[in-house]
């Protein structure tokens, strides 16, 4: 690592909530598909397998629903909103507008999933108005924190929500969304992606940031050239986490990602799909069917 500069205020957390679009997880490749197992990664995937190989497998080959969350859709509320806020004019980049965007994008939201009006279902099956005042207001909170940590009215993104997709020389196809995309005038390239929640303890920034760099490998190899600076925006703490990558840096990460590739490979193969019991398990929808917890996994798709 040769730059790691953290401006922490706040030091634990149990995880962090992006709230971004989720990557498809993705069939791949016709070579891929045809062995039955998946040929593309996206930094969501590719974590859920290092966390728990049973977690991978319930999320991408059984493709188990999951509830939906508060926490995550208003971070899904929040990306929208900065995403958004952009198509303004400089000078008008105002924490009230941002705040003023907030449940403009949440009734956006609410028309593309409607499932997700059960977030706020009273007792009587109505909606509990003051449960989705609460979430709202603490959706303006974040939003009105990230002004504290940039400032959007010296920046113009070049890309915002950018699709990134690249096919390594394996056959193994990487993809992702990448929050906003910034280029200086020396053509210096900075890849910024938002967490609403807080930033990890210095000993868990790496892991934080494997997600950025596997995004500076894809750029990478999609653009020839390797970004000058990743930044990680905590709001949920107001924090702002960087790190500049070099060539042998993003080297490694692929090295990782195909042995990670490897591994799933063989599970597929095999049905040999590990629990990996942690703190995280807290979070996770399927412990119902997880051995861990006394559950059975599905039968059909993972063997
Ligand atoms: S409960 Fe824990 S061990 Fe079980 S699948 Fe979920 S993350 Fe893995």
């Amino acid at each position: 690592m040769r730059l790691l500069s953290v401006v922490a205020r706040r030091v634990w957390a149990m995880g962090t909530v992006t709230g971004k679009a989720e990557e498809p997880s993705a069939p791949g490749n016709a070579a891929g598909r045809a062995a039955g197992r998946p040929a593309s990664l996206s930094p969501s995937r590719a974590a859920d397998f290092m966390q728990c190989p049973l977690l991978y497998r319930f999320r991408v080959i059984d493709r188990l629903p999951e509830k939906p969350s508060a926490a995550a859709t208003r971070g899904t509320v929040v990306h929208a909103v900065l995403e958004r806020l952009f198509d303004a004019p400089a000078v008008e980049r105002t924490p009230a507008r941002a705040r003023s965007l907030v449940p403009g994008e949440w009734q956006r939201l609410l028309a593309a999933r409607p499932e997700l009006a059960e977030l706020f279902a009273g007792e009587d099956g109505g909606q509990d108005a003051e449960r989705l005042a609460a979430w709202l207001s603490d959706a303006e909170r974040l939003v009105e924190r990230w002004f504290t940590l940039e400032d959007p009215t010296r920046l113009e993104p070049a890309e915002r929500e950018l699709f990134v997709e690249t096919e390594l020389a394996s056959g193994l196809t990487l993809r992702g969304y990448i929050d906003r995309v910034d280029v200086a005038p020396t053509g210096d390239v900075r890849i910024v992606d938002y967490k609403t929640g807080k930033a990890p303890a210095p000993q868990y920034a790496s892991e934080a940031l494997f997600q950025m760099r596997f995004y500076a490998l894809v750029l990478w190899r999609l653009r020839g050239t390797v970004p000058r600076r990743l930044q990680l925006v905590y709001l949920g703490s107001g924090d702002v986490l960087t790190y500049d990558p070099d060539e042998a840096d993003l080297l490694g990460v692929e090295r990782k990602l195909h042995a990670l590739w490897e591994a799933i490979r063989l599970a597929t193969d095999s049905g040999d799909w590990r629990p990996r019991r942690t703190k995280l398990c807290g979070w996770c929808d399927h412990r119902e069917q997880c051995p861990e917890f006394g559950g059975t996994p599905p039968r059909k798709r993972g063997r």
